[in-house]
């Protein structure tokens, strides 16, 4: 059994994918060729925002994001520990600060109330109000960003998030790197806050075959600094540089793959809903897991279908008994951020984040993707109930 068996999505599409690669061999444009533009437009529909941006990877996209809004040192970025690297990663290399903020228990998503505590501890430089980095020597940080992250698939909070972030002027990014094609309200992810930025990478739920990602946003002046940026900072022409950038560009092979892929991804995502539904309900009777929880008015992606065991020795049991009968199983994440050694230079300590670190010591992810069959999961299910 597969934990992502991407196999079974390319069976569909194999021909196309091939007859689509062979074109962009016949017009040789591999850079920024025209399947770039194709599949911004497409996506930017399907998305419903003005602006999509095509780049290298989802950590590229959320450094051009925190780059055209100008996010430097003394600056602070508030975010979930609860994520993947990458999310904070892109703070500390532009020079600024991540400042963590717990999540709820419920959705695995930072936790608005606690962001505005935050905002409160670091306006104040009252660190008994919410944990705040320990740095050496620190000056007061300003905040000026919030990175929410739509852990699993799930959207944040978005409606409370809105408001705080307008309320005190700051800049809101989705890191939508795991729920492209999730809903909030009617409103699809990528499209809440100022910019939205999703990943290609493979075992995501739109991914291709390599790294990619992509910027979303409705403002004029901001996606046009975002291109700026993903070429090196280019102005009227190529060789024209009017700010500092990166090479940041999406290579038109993987477009190309990422349009084939498209084609297939409405009905995965509701294939996503039926496998995810079938495991909340097969698995109710197994008291002692916790099962996912989406609430009312909002629509999971499922990049991941994880569950809570009792504890850490709880958990390690059912991995390896489920290991034992060829059933492949994930911890995302082990460990959150304010406790990587990455990290150590901001001074957080264990209970800082307490949500977090009780999730992650919890939490394991079970086989999840469109074309899982229901014997599989039933056979998935039952060596639950019998090792939990
Ligand atoms: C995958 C991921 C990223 C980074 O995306 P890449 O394309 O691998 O650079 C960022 N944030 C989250 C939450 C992710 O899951």
């Amino acid at each position: 059994m597969e934990f992502i068996d991407l196999a079974a999505q390319q069976k569909r599409i194999r021909g196309e994918i091939e007859e689509r690669i062979r074109k962009v061999l016949d017009h040789g444009q591999y850079i920024m060729g025209p399947e770039i533009a194709a599949l911004e437009g497409e996506l930017a529909r399907y998305v419903g925002v003005k602006h999509a941006i095509a780049c290298a990877s989802g950590t590229d996209a959320l450094l051009m994001a925190l780059m055209a809004r100008g996010i430097g040192p003394g600056d602070a970025v508030l975010t979930t520990p609860f994520t993947f690297i990458a999310t904070a990663e892109v703070i500390s290399l532009l020079g600024a600060t991540p400042v963590y903020v717990d999540i709820d228990r419920k959705t695995y998503n930072i936790d608005p109330d606690q962001l505005d505590r935050c905002l409160s501890a670091l306006r104040s430089g009252d660190a008994g109000l919410h944990p705040l980095p320990r740095l050496a020597g620190q000056t007061r940080l300003t905040p000026k960003a919030i990175i929410a992250v739509d852990l699993f698939g799930l959207p944040a909070d978005y409606g409370r998030l809105g408001e705080i972030a307008r309320q005190n002027g700051l800049f809101l990014i989705e890191d939508a790197a795991q729920s492209f094609g999730a809903e909030l309200h009617g409103r699809k992810a990528c499209a809440f806050g100022d910019v939205g930025c999703t990943s290609f990478f493979p075992a995501k739920p739109l991914g291709c075959y390599g790294d990619g990602g992509m910027c979303f946003c409705s403002d004029d002046s901001m996606a046009e600094i975002m291109r700026s940026i993903r070429l090196h900072g280019k102005g009227s022409h190529k060789y024209e540089n009017i700010r500092i950038g990166i090479n940041g560009r999406l290579d038109t092979i993987q477009a190309t793959i990422l349009l084939a892929k498209f084609s297939l991804f409405e009905e995965e995502v509701k294939l996503r809903q039926v496998v995810a539904n079938r495991y909340t309900e097969l698995l109710r009777s197994c008291r002692s897991l916790v099962t996912p929880e989406v609430p009312a008015g909002y629509q999971s992606v499922w990049a991941q279908y994880s569950v809570l065991a009792r504890d850490e020795a709880h958990r390690d049991a059912i991995m390896k008994g489920l290991q034992a009968k060829g059933i492949p199983t994930v911890i995302y994440y082990p460990r959150p951020l304010h406790l990587q050694a990455a990290f150590a230079f901001l001074g957080y300590r264990k209970g800082d984040f307490p949500a977090s670190e009780d999730c992650a010591s919890r939490i394991f992810s079970l086989p999840m993707h469109p074309y899982l069959k229901e014997e599989d999961q039933q056979v998935i299910a039952s060596m639950l109930r019998t090792l939990a």
